[in-house]
């Protein structure tokens, strides 16, 4: 058990153990300025028993303005204390399937409302930042699946999602690397194209597909070549080609989605993939530095919309 793991479950239930929680794993032992990066600052105490300040200030020697942890991170603007963050961030972090608001909203207590809030919030965190990441290179599994919503007619066409409520998600897998999830505006040659141009440079990686014709054109372009598994004849392996491992993570998706998150609006669905996405990307992390990681990457982003 590392430092942070032995830390949160006082972080989850006691206000000022989560405060220096998240101070430690935002600043490290040298707090700064969320303003102006100075470290000339200092805590806030009450006069008589010097305690904390009760809303945990810090005042910035150069800014002469006050701060406090939450300060340009996603949990700015939230009156939600700070204790049902860190229970939130540790477990969006430590469970495999993820986890749902109604959870959140049993173990702390907040109303259910501020615990879709909270995890909207946590969820825009863990995905990756706004900036175009760089682009994948090696073996790439790329796939396509189709998750929520319950057929409308059994039969032939349902089983590639059409004439369903059903979303389409798309995910590049690097083998031994990362994964990337997107809700693509439809399944289109030209939208997966476009997405697998964004995020994968054709000239140092090889492709892995199945044989729709979605992925016919955009293969031709990459240099390591394009292998395709033929699902339709249920081939699933033919020596390395084969999409098992993006496969594997699709169906991470869906069991924590059907046993977790039951109906999830197509609005939030590039959200959840992101968390699971996140997951997956730091599969070789121990909890506690997966939580580290997560509020660290909480910093710089802000999510306007009104807390309930
Ligand atoms: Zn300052």
């Amino acid at each position: 058990m590392n430092e942070q793991t032995k830390e949160l479950p006082k972080a989850c239930s006691d206000e000022t153990a989560a405060a220096e929680f998240l101070e430690r794993q935002r600043w490290g032992p040298d707090p700064y300025c969320p303003r102006c990066e100075s470290r000339r600052v200092h805590q806030l105490r009450q006069r008589g028993n010097g305690a904390r300040s009760k809303r945990f200030l810090w005042y910035c020697e150069i800014c002469q303005r006050q701060f406090t942890v939450r300060i340009g991170t996603v949990l700015e603007d939230s009156r939600i204390a700070l204790r049902h963050w860190c229970y939130a961030f540790w477990a969006a972090c430590a469970s495999k399937k993820g986890v749902s608001a109604l959870q959140i909203h049993r173990m702390t207590g907040v109303s259910y409302k501020s615990a879709l809030f909270l995890m909207h919030r946590i969820r825009f965190a863990l995905a990756d930042d706004p900036i175009t990441p760089a682009r994948m290179e090696g073996t790439i599994e790329v796939d396509e699946a189709y998750i929520g919503g319950k057929p409308r007619h059994k039969g032939p066409r349902s089983k590639r999602g059409m004439g369903t409520d059903k979303q389409p998600i798309i995910a590049l897998l690097q083998r031994g690397g990362d994964v990337r999830a997107y809700v693509p505006v439809g399944v289109t040659a030209r939208n997966i194209g476009r997405i697998i141009h964004e995020n994968i440079n054709p000239a140092r990686a090889r492709l892995i597909t199945d044989e729709s014709w979605a992925y016919t054109k955009i293969g031709r372009r990459f240099f390591g070549g394009h292998d395709t598994v033929n699902h339709g004849r249920k081939e699933y392996v033919r020596g390395d080609v084969t999409t098992n491992r993006v496969e594997g993570f699709f169906s991470l998706i869906k069991r924590g989605m059907y046993g977790t998150f039951h109906a999830v609006s197509r609005k939030h669905l590039h959200r959840y993939l992101a968390e699971f996405a996140y997951r997956y990307n730091t599969r070789k992390m121990n909890d506690g530095d997966r939580v580290t990681l997560a509020v660290k990457s909480a910093v710089g982003k802000r999510l306007r919309y009104r807390e309930p």
